[in-house]
């Protein structure tokens, strides 16, 4: 093995399907150049469900432990997508003291993951950009690419799914209960160019990875995308007034042949909470109106679109629930049956500016071995009433948690 330096990337594979976690692929040249890239597999089910955070404490050390790496002294360096996926590191660091573990990703960027005292020294947790963090670099021409699992199921898998890093910073930064304003990382605005289709006769579905596509990012990237029906991205958008311009222009060229077809664009729009008293105090700077308009451009131009909601706020009024009960309405009104919804409980993080707002009981989240600073707020009953009838309509128009937490 070179150098005895390795890349660790982890999927997940069914008949129908495999999800890469390819965090090297936007410094893939420099990671070839310095070791091994290698992939694990970690069944889909397993990585869900220790992301249900209270599962946390049943999840099984052992078949974590049969997992096995093919160098035992050096350096690692592992991309983490799951929390299930930092556990395995953990695993690893106990069974190789001879490996120096340097661990990043998505949920490290936005945690504290601090470590109790069973976490080994050569376990090192890195926030940052992998240019910076490995490779010491500001900027690293990007020569974005992909390797695939040598796993022969892969030949019979109809959709691959893998991200593409467009940046990590929110250009907008404000939403209370976000960790993003806090990164202070530049905006990279990365461009779509170097994105191909590592196999031929495949579906895909390919996350643009960015907290939220900016206005720029709307005119000048997606007519880069690739054409083609079997293709589909994912990205978050703001429903702002700000975006509208932007995206009717960009589905309107599309739609006239420039970029994809707008039917391959998926749009998630993180509402959380459908009044606009509620928009104002969470800073998301949209209201219910501007939300609507946004998904009556992407209806329009048959997009896929999602909502994100959250439920268990802490500071309901009656109002609230009758404007929310009125965009619920709106929304079906707009889209029919065609659009997908992700409702899930509040967590706050810590050091966000909901955190340093909220003053009431909270009920931290086990996260043995690791303290990720999220806690759940703990209602009272005029709260418990309020949201409970939130859920209620929720309910009513078949919006049900993703997950719970409970
Ligand atoms: S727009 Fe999204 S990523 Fe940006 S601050 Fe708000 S919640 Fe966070």
């Amino acid at each position: 093995m070179k150098k005895n330096i390795l890349f660790v990337q982890f999927y997940s594979i069914t008949d129908d399907y495999c999800s890469l976690f390819n965090g090297f692929s936007s410094v893939y040249k420099e990671c070839k150049n310095m070791g091994e890239l290698v992939w694990i597999e970690f069944k889909s089910k397993e990585s869900w469900a220790l992301n249900r955070w209270s599962y946390e404490q049943k999840w099984n050390m052992q078949e974590y432990e049969k997992r096995d790496l093919p160098i035992i002294k050096g350096t690692v360096y592992v991309s983490v997508f799951w929390h299930a996926h930092i556990l395995q590191t953990y695993v690893w660091a106990k069974k190789y003291p001879n490996i120096k573990f340097i661990v990043g990703g998505p949920p490290i960027m936005l945690n504290p993951y601090t470590p109790d005292d069973t976490v080994p020294d050569n376990l090192i947790i890195k926030k940052g950009l992998a240019e910076k963090v490995i490779f010491n670099k500001n900027t690293v021409n990007l020569s974005w690419d992909i390797s695939l699992p040598a796993d022969k199921r892969l030949q019979k898998v109809k959709t691959i799914d893998f991200t593409y890093l467009v940046d990590r910073k929110c250009y907008w930064k404000k939403c209370i209960f976000c960790k993003y304003y806090r990164n202070k990382e530049e905006l990279l605005n990365r461009s779509v160019s170097n994105l191909y289709l590592p196999i031929k006769n495949k579906k895909y579905s390919i996350v643009l990875q960015i907290p939220s596509i900016t206005p720029k990012f709307l005119l000048t990237e997606t007519p880069k995308l690739i054409k083609s029906p079997h293709v589909q991205y994912g990205m978050f958008l703001r429903g702002n007034n700000n975006m509208i311009l932007p995206l009717k222009k960009t589905l309107a060229n599309c739609s006239s042949g420039i970029g994809p077809d707008p039917k391959q664009l998926a749009f998630s729009i993180g509402v959380e909470f459908p009044s606009n008293r509620m928009l104002e105090y969470m800073k998301k700077g949209a209201t219910t109106y501007s939300i609507l308009k946004t998904i009556e451009l992407l209806k329009q131009y048959e997009c896929i679109i999602s909502v994100n909601l959250i439920r268990d706020w802490t500071n309901l009024t009656k109002n609230d629930i009758k404007e929310a009960k009125n965009f619920i309405e709106n929304l079906y009104a707009i889209t029919g049956n065609n659009i997908i919804f992700g409702l899930s409980t509040l967590l706050i993080i810590k050091d966000t500016t909901l955190d340093h707002i909220y003053k009431g009981p909270k009920k931290n989240l086990r996260t043995k071995p690791f303290d990720i600073g999220i806690y759940k707020p703990i209602l009272n009953k005029n709260q418990k009433i309020l949201n409970n009838e939130y859920k209620k309509i929720c309910s009513k128009f078949n919006i049900h948690e993703s997950y719970t937490n409970e």
